[in-house]
């Protein structure tokens, strides 16, 4: 199989997985869910939400999101902080595209390709990454043309 078809397909079951992550998300606006993937290896993952040992609520009693919630990105990237791993060189799955505060944290942590889906309002943080060299892979989960060789594969989870 072509190699790009089969990254493509690739791409996507890891993005369905991130979008499957979300769920964990207790925030009720809005649930984002991400993986950072290295050497075919999962070594992180998040999704938005309080920091640990903050009660498990995201919005105030007006449901503005409360200014301490951590984006999923920046949930997936601290978590490895906390381990023995390195996000040099790894690719991250995210459910909607980066923000600028997350942009930064993902060229700093030396991912090197973001794949991501829903466009977010603003486009700065793709920007940010374009500018720092990341290969961007924007993915429309319901357009599936470029599969078009391994349509029996896309159908299967
Ligand atoms: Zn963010």
């Amino acid at each position: 199989m072509d190699e790009k078809i089969k990254q493509a397909a690739l791409d996507r079951r890891y993005l369905r997985m991130a979008s499957i992550w979300a769920e964990n998300s207790y925030c009720k606006r809005r649930q984002v869910g991400a993986l950072i993937i290295k050497n075919k290896m999962i070594i992180s993952d998040g999704y938005n939400g309080t920091p640990s040992g903050f009660e498990n609520i995201c919005e105030d009693k007006n449901n503005i999101t409360k200014p301490y919630v951590l984006h999923a990105e920046a949930n997936a990237i601290t978590k490895i902080a906390r381990s023995n791993n390195s996000s040099e060189g790894a690719t991250m799955y995210v459910t909607s595209s980066p923000c600028i505060e997350c942009a930064k944290l993902i060229i700093q942590a030396g991912i090197k390709r973001v794949v991501y889906s829903e466009r977010y309002r603003l486009a700065d943080g793709i920007d940010l990454m374009k500018r720092a060299g990341i290969e961007l892979v924007f993915i429309d989960p319901n357009d599936t043309s470029e599969l078009y060789n391994d349509t029996s594969k896309e159908n299967k989870i």
